[in-house]
């Protein structure tokens, strides 16, 4: 089976194919870089009407190259309904529909942070996972419990990679800033942020506001990035590990774009290797934006007959994962 995936929810332009008997993802996408400044939703529509119909075309290039004969390009179209910035989804959703049509296969749509969670569940192996999604406009801990992925956790406010992005703004660094605090965090010191955990949910605007004002203050900014990392990953992995702890499950996987920082996965691997549980991040073409998670879980979501009709499909710029019946994974839990 091949299945046809397309992202668009901001950034990454983005097309896929799945196939099933190989288990092999061919992902082509073409990013959105703002000139300056962060995301400009129109911005982001405008190239995602210019890049959509070329990676489609080169993802079904590559399903026509691997289908036989007889055989149909592709056996669905999955899309990302949301959440995601709606200029965008719109334009990704009208794509997917006229291709099912023209192609005359059934339509997917994909709930964009379960496909970040599920990419790692399928290539972990991993039963029934906590996952903690840490993407730029999101962050959740996850369970699954009686059909649904259940937030056990979340941010009060921005998300994680969206607020490591406002303070590199502030400090006149291109997006995306995560990969820039990354790096200047190698050669810096602590000086104190505000921790914030509430129960189970974290808030990052105090931090960032205060780190903004530690820049101003003088202090280098190597010191702030690194303060960064370790004061925000350290509330991910505190929050991730009260929901192994709750669940009993000995399982995490890590998704989402912030997810390729290396710092953040190592200290989420030295929770779990203290606690005795499995870690699992995927590789990153699989953590940032991509279609080939949309085509992976379209894929599981078509098996379990779970398509939508043309005229129930519309996008959701606010989907929430929670909002999901999880079809094809009936009777199991944390
Ligand atoms: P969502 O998936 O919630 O819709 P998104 O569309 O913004 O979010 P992702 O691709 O999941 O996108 O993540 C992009 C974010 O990841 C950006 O905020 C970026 O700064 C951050 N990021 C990328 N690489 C790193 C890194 N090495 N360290 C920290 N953050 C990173």
């Amino acid at each position: 089976m091949r299945i046809l995936g397309i992202e668009g929810t901001a950034w990454a332009a983005s097309a896929a194919v799945y196939d099933s008997e190989s288990d092999d993802v061919f992902i082509e996408t073409d990013a959105y870089q703002p000139e300056s400044g962060g995301i400009d939703p129109s911005e982001a529509a405008e190239h995602m009407r210019d890049a959509i119909p070329r990676v489609i075309d080169a993802a079904l290039a590559e399903a026509a190259d691997r289908a036989a004969d007889h055989e149909p390009i592709v056996d669905a179209v999955a899309f990302s309904r949301g959440p995601g910035l709606g200029p965008c989804l719109r334009i990704v959703g009208t794509a997917a529909r006229s291709l099912a049509m023209t192609l005359d296969v059934p339509l997917v749509g994909v709930n964009h942070m379960v496909a970040h969670l599920e990419i790692g569940r399928h290539q972990s192996g991993f039963d029934s996972p906590v996952c903690l999604n840490a993407s730029g406009a999101n962050a959740h801990v996850l369970g699954f419990h009686d059909g649904r992925y259940r937030v056990l956790g979340e941010t009060m406010d921005t998300g994680v990679g969206n607020s490591l992005d406002k303070f590199t703004r502030h400090v006149g660094w291109s997006h995306p800033g995560g990969p820039k605090v990354e790096d200047a965090a190698k050669d810096g010191e602590y000086t104190d942020l505000p921790y914030v955990v509430k129960g189970m949910d974290f808030s990052f605007s105090g931090i960032m506001s205060a780190a903004k004002q530690a820049y101003d203050r003088g202090v280098p900014v190597e010191d702030v990035c690194y303060s960064l990392q370790e004061t925000i990953f350290a509330m991910l992995t505190e929050v991730a590990e009260r929901a192994l702890s709750l669940t009993g499950s000995d399982e995490l996987v890590l998704g989402g774009g912030v997810a390729q920082n290396e710092r953040l996965r190592e200290m989420l691997d030295a929770m779990c290797e203290q606690r005795g549980a499995d870690f699992f991040a995927p590789e990153p073409r699989f953590l940032r934006d991509n279609a080939g998670m949309i085509a992976v879980l379209g894929a599981t979501m078509y098996e379990a007959g779970d398509t939508i009709e043309i005229e129930d499909s519309r996008i959701d710029s606010d989907f929430r994962p929670d909002q999901v019946p999880v079809t094809w994974r009936e009777g199991e839990s944390v």
